[in-house]
């Protein structure tokens, strides 16, 4: 009998028999496949609300299932295993470690949004895609990914200058990534830069990099900006009882 949604169950929860009757009827093989009963106690009930307390997850209750967002997906089309619409069931239901076996894959949400334009419950899918990838990092589940490292290089430098000046937001990315700051395509760049701009927009350029002019009259802007940074990050660690993790860790490590 055919399994709808087979690809979703593990192979090692699968039975096949080469050779079964039952009831004089032979179901041998394909036709014999079992799904191995199992017993799921370790439910996180608050998963939930943990995914709807990062950004983009507040909507994730509407979900109704329907599957449309994994119809429309960039990335199930070439890789199957990447499911949005499975892990809302799952974070739904708190079936965190189901959940975490798909943790290395989750990341590659291309945020195209054809999701979020199928998606008849506006659940923004896309938003939960990059909340539940915020919550693999932030668990501890995950390394932090280079977006979530290019977004605090752009923070910081928001927060204090009030400007953005790529050239340094580029070096700093590089070197938090590890990264050689040499790469060919820059290389290249610059010297097209040196060869067709005016020397006054280069000085100006190069200048910026160096010293990081601030907007004039930041300071108040510049305090309430992260004191709100500050806040939801003190929320999120709350929702997502980040202190208990680390308590619970000590002690392990303690023991
Ligand atoms: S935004 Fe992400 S989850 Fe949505 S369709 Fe694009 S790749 Fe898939
Ligand atoms: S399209 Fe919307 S409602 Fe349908 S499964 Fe995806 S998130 Fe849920």
């Amino acid at each position: 009998m055919p399994i709808h949604e087979k690809s979703l169950i593990r192979p090692e929860d699968l039975e096949t028999h080469d050779k079964m009757i039952l009831d004089g009827v032979d179901v041998s093989g394909h036709w014999s496949t079992f799904i191995t009963s199992r017993v799921v106690s370790d439910y996180n009930e608050t998963l939930q609300d943990e995914i709807a307390a990062l950004p983009g997850g507040e909507e994730i209750h509407r979900c109704w299932q329907c599957g449309s967002c994994t119809n429309a997906c960039t990335v199930n089309e070439v890789n199957p295993d990447f499911n949005p619409r499975y892990w809302i069931y799952l974070i739904r239901m708190g079936m965190e470690s189901e959940l975490l076996r798909d943790k290395d894959i989750i990341w590659q949400c291309v945020s195209c949004n054809k999701c979020t334009y199928a998606c008849p419950r506006d659940v923004f899918p896309e938003g939960v895609m990059k909340a539940t990838a915020h919550w693999l990092e932030r668990k501890g589940h995950t390394p932090k990914s280079p977006s979530t490292l290019f977004d605090e290089v752009f923070t910081e430098q928001v927060v204090a200058t009030g400007k953005i000046e790529e050239g340094r937001t580029i070096q700093r990315f590089f070197a938090r990534t590890k990264q050689k700051l040499l790469q060919d395509w820059i290389v290249e760049m610059v010297k097209r830069m040196m060869r067709g701009l005016p020397v006054t927009m280069l000085s100006r350029m190069g200048l910026a990099t160096l010293v990081a002019p601030r907007t004039s009259n930041w300071s108040a802007a510049s305090a309430a900006i992260q004191e709100y940074i500050d806040e939801q990050h003190e929320k999120q660690t709350e929702a997502l009882s980040l202190a208990e993790l680390v308590e619970t860790a000590k002690n392990d490590v303690a023991a």
